[in-house]
């Protein structure tokens, strides 16, 4: 028997139901704040992912699912959206009209990551981004949305977690100093680290592996080196986080996994899941349309772990599945030629409709019937049809009542109605 690829994932009724219920609120409620859903493919050149995410990062040097195209060109399965986004905004001029533009999206991303508990090589996210407005304000908005959204699926125990990682005039004194420090140190860094060390020693403020942490304990802060614009820049949105009462933490171990990010970069942390507690993170990109061939125009975004999320709805509302609103149990050939037709129209007419065509008893059937949850069960035989009346019984109250079989699809419809 062929079996899913290890590090896949199948998503199975009735848990696709939570799946629906966390994206149809993400839409309804991004919508809101001026957001549009934008579906860029999951397939991209490779190039793009190099040069967004950058080089010297764990998901291109080894996480992304890459293969040869046409003409030489490589092509790579997407590991996150930002770079599609960004690519489109860029590639359509969509800036063209008013460069202020609020995109989401919603899909699956892969990552060629080792296989664990709760980790998969293909996972889901839902984004947001907003080009065009370097404002603080527009970063809380981005975080307000977030959060209100996480409480509108009854998502609790969350906390926001801010850092500013500065600009490309304030980065590089700190990224010298950290990486000074660093050097000292590599006889107590984990071997990536020592690899990132020289590439982007940031990334090993990010490691999770205690010597690592322990190396970084007494690390200098971003903060402590960020220039006259970003420190204003920093100052406003916690002012603006204050005056909307989204309480936060200060966490100067935050950078985020890619070369992209400028200023502002948050997370939404839960206690809930363990070790893997991000289950939203962004920040602003305000170089990355200009780095990848577009107009220079500042931009900010974020990421949810939809995977994540969905564990964390899955504890609160256990998925409703909802039975049939009528079972027809035919008994006989006669009777089950006249359920297929019933079964059909009803259907279509908009009622949950199951019709059972396997023949056998009707204990057999009403046993199905009650698994399933069916509301009703629709009963027809040889001597209902010599009546021309089916009968309908309750489940719940067991009460039973007769339909006039010629006007039968009118009459489970007034009675649904
Ligand atoms: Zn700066
Ligand atoms: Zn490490």
């Amino acid at each position: 028997m062929i079996q899913l690829v290890r590090g896949f994932k199948d998503i199975l009724p009735p848990e696709t139901a939570v799946w629906r219920h966390v994206e149809n609120t993400a839409r309804e409620h991004f919508e809101k704040f001026g957001f549009r859903e934008m579906r860029p493919p999951v397939l991209e050149q490779t190039a793009l992912f190099q040069r967004s995410i950058g080089e010297h990062t764990d998901i291109v040097e080894k996480e992304m699912y890459t293969f040869a195209g046409s003409r030489d060109t490589m092509l790579t399965l997407r590991p996150e959206a930002t770079a599609s986004v960004v690519r489109a905004y860029i590639q359509h001029k969509l800036y063209a009209a008013d460069p202020v533009c609020k995109f989401y999206t919603i899909g699956p991303m892969f990552r060629r990551e080792r296989p664990q508990k709760g980790r998969y090589r293909q996972f889901h996210q839902i984004n947001a981004e907003v080009f065009g407005i370097d404002s603080p304000y527009i970063d809380v908005q981005l975080i307000f949305m977030l959060m209100t959204y996480f409480s509108r699926l009854s998502v609790t125990g969350l906390s926001v977690h801010l850092n500013s990682l500065g600009c490309p005039e304030c980065r590089p004194a700190y990224r010298q100093k950290l990486s000074e420090m660093l050097s000292d140190r590599t006889g107590d860094l984990c071997e990536d680290c020592v690899r990132r060390l020289e590439k982007n020693p940031l990334r090993v403020l990010d490691c999770k592996k205690e010597p690592c942490r322990n190396a970084v304990s007494d690390a200098p802060s971003m903060l402590d080196f960020l220039c006259g614009d970003c420190r204003s820049h920093f100052r406003a949105v916690q002012a603006a986080l204050d005056a909307i009462d989204i309480p936060y933490e200060i966490d100067p171990r935050l950078v985020r996994g890619l070369d992209y990010y400028t200023r502002t970069a948050f997370e939404i942390q839960t206690e809930e899941l363990g070790a893997q507690n991000a289950v939203a993170g962004g920040g602003r990109y305000d170089n990355l349309v200009e780095m990848l061939g577009g107009p220079s125009q500042p931009a900010i975004g974020f990421a949810i772990g939809a995977d994540r999320l969905v564990e964390l709805v899955e504890t609160k509302i256990p998925a409703p599945e909802p039975g049939p609103v009528i079972f027809l149990a035919p008994m006989g050939e006669a009777a089950m030629e006249l359920a297929a037709k019933w079964a059909c129209l009803l259907s279509d007419a908009g009622v949950r409709t199951e019709a059972d065509f396997s023949g056998r008893s009707l204990k057999a059937l009403m046993r199905r019937a009650d698994r399933l949850g069916a509301e009703n069960v629709l009963i027809v035989g040889d001597r209902e049809i010599e009546q021309n009346e089916a009968i309908l019984r309750n489940m719940k109250t067991r009460d039973q009542k007769s339909l006039p079989m010629d006007r039968l699809v009118e009459s489970v419809l007034e009675h649904e109605g």
